[in-house]
């Protein structure tokens, strides 16, 4: 195929082949059965780490870890500016670890520099956000008719198990423990077994910020099983999950037993909507960033393009023109554009389904087919591929495909536009390009997804809201809500008349 490609570049040697352990109660250890999972680069395909393949005795000695450091430890109830002041000190230390961080996450999940030193940077500017948010949440004085007094206080949940995909591997486990900690709870992590090295590189680093031995645990092992167990774990009282839609199903029916406090960050189909009077530059290069960012591997990838009829022949021409320039390749060039995907089961699954696009009469416009790529033979690499004669009713236009393709159709009228938006069991995100700022407001308004993004191809910030409407789950993170989704609110109702109350009148 006619994708460009980069030269290769080599990691440090020092990074390979380590074998990475858990942290628990503030120990680096192994697993009970000191069974291991080996860890890949998907660019190459190489092993390049272990990690400990836990169990669920593992499992039980993480959450007595954090359960004892809730209970009986002094997080929760250290100032909030101690915990603040922790809380940026991580933030210092993954500044001074930034590129090393940055080099970790490319060899364990073949994303781009560009997309790894962005998001290390989130992460770091998440636990800056939540250091500073945590001084302000707080609890109300309420009105009450005299002569009582009623006041609520945030009081932290207990201890978070918490369970992350593989596409954003550090962002994801900042996500979540920064408000966790934050509010003083204590956390169990489980990364994805595909990409764990970062999420134990930073429970190290809380550490030596000065989060106390407990607080913070990460265990490594299959999520069927260990996550599973996690869930339904009678010591733990809330779970945070960022996933698959049907993983975040089961993890709901099962932490129903023990009533656990759950959000859940799901799936998403998200429409990208071009208007007829948008920047059309601007709408095909922020359209390609929003579909072929991060490998097309994002929760919120805008993977259906609908384009205003009247513009639509002008749009594509440029639209596939850009795409096939995207180059793929050395994933430590700030030149590439596409990096790899995680597994060779995931580019399978990538073109199941544009095989079965084809096969409902669709039409591949680029790409199309797993790539091979010079001095990465052995990694896993899908062409960035669109796909025109699309009706929305297709398989390919309604299931997440978690991948770099795109579905594109047009639409005649505003209205049409926001039906075919609509049409999908998921509601993460959308994006608009148009210049009316009428038009704006009224789609905004009547697009059912958690984020809207208006000209531009970002999503989200430390402080805005992320998650999702519909089947892209419930909660917020990334903002001040998260706070209140890791605490309880207490409201206490005080009589202050001086007469005893005698409501029978005995
Ligand atoms: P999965 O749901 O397969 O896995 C996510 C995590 O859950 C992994 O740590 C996994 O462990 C674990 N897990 C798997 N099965 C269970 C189970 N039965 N009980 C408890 N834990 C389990 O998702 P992917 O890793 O494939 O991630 C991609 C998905 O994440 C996409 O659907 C994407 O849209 C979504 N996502 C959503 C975001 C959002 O904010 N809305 C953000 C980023 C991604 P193991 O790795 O060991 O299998």
């Amino acid at each position: 195929m006619s994708q460009a490609v980069k030269e290769t570049s080599h990691f440090p040697t020092e990074m390979k082949r380590q074998a990475y352990k858990m942290v628990i109660n503030g120990e680096a250890v192994e697993a009970g059965s000191k069974d291991t999972i080996t860890v890949y680069n998907p660019a190459t395909g190489e092993a390049i780490a272990s990690v400990p393949k836990a169990d669920k005795a593992d499992v039980d000695r993480a959450v007595e870890a954090a359960r004892q450091a809730f209970d009986h430890g002094k997080w929760k109830k250290s100032p909030v500016g101690k915990r603040s002041r922790v809380l940026n000190k991580i933030a210092a230390i993954m500044r001074k670890r930034f590129n090393e961080l940055v080099e970790l996450e490319i060899l364990n999940s073949g994303k781009t520099l560009m997309a790894a030193q962005g998001q290390v940077m989130q992460a770091i500017e998440d636990f800056e956000f939540y250091a500073g948010a945590i001084v302000g949440h707080r609890g109300a004085v309420n009105n009450v008719p005299g002569p009582f007094f009623n006041y609520t206080q945030k009081e932290p949940i207990g201890v978070a198990g918490q369970i992350i995909p593989w596409n954003y591997p550090i962002m994801m486990a900042a996500w979540k423990i920064a408000p966790a900690i934050a509010t003083g709870c204590s956390v169990v992590l489980k990364p994805a077994s595909l990409t764990p090295i970062t999420a134990i590189i930073l429970t190290e680093i809380c550490h030596e910020a000065g989060v106390p031995a407990g607080v913070v645990n990460v265990i490594t092992g299959p999520g069927a099983k260990i996550g599973t167990y996690l869930v339904e774990h009678e010591g733990i009282d809330k779970i945070a999950f960022t996933g698959e839609t049907t993983t975040g199903k089961d993890i709901m029916a099962k932490a129903s037993q023990t009533l656990k406090r759950v959000t859940l960050e799901l799936g998403g189909k998200s429409p990208n909507l071009v208007f007829p009077d948008a920047d059309l530059d601007g709408a095909v290069d922020g359209s390609l960033f929003g579909i072929f960012y991060n490998t097309g591997q994002s929760c919120e990838a805008r993977s259906r393009l609908f384009v205003h009829e009247s513009i639509y022949d002008q749009f594509m021409e440029k639209f596939i023109g850009k795409t096939k320039k995207l180059t793929l390749g050395d994933p430590m060039s700030q030149s590439t554009h596409v990096g790899s995907i995680i597994s060779q089961a995931q580019v399978d699954a990538i073109h199941d389904y544009v095989e079965s696009a084809k096969a409902e009469g669709a039409t591949v416009a680029a790409g199309g087919d797993q790539v091979k790529v010079e001095g990465y033979e052995n990694g896993y690499w899908y062409a960035p591929t669109i796909i025109t004669g699309v009706t929305n009713d297709m398989k390919v236009a309604q299931e997440e495909i978690f991948g770099p393709v795109v579905v594109v159709m047009s639409f005649k009228d505003e209205k049409e536009a926001v039906k075919l938006a609509n049409d999908t069991k998921y509601g993460l995100a959308a994006a608009i390009w148009a210049k009316d700022q009428g038009l704006i407001k009224r789609v905004s308004d009547k697009i059912q997804a958690g984020i809207i993004m208006v000209n531009t191809p970002f999503s989200a910030f430390p402080g805005t809201p992320f998650g999702g409407y519909k089947q892209s789950g419930f909660g917020r993170e990334l903002s001040i809500e998260s706070l209140d989704l890791y605490t309880e609110t207490k409201s206490v109702l005080s009589y202050i008349g001086g007469k005893p109350l005698n409501p029978f009148n005995l």
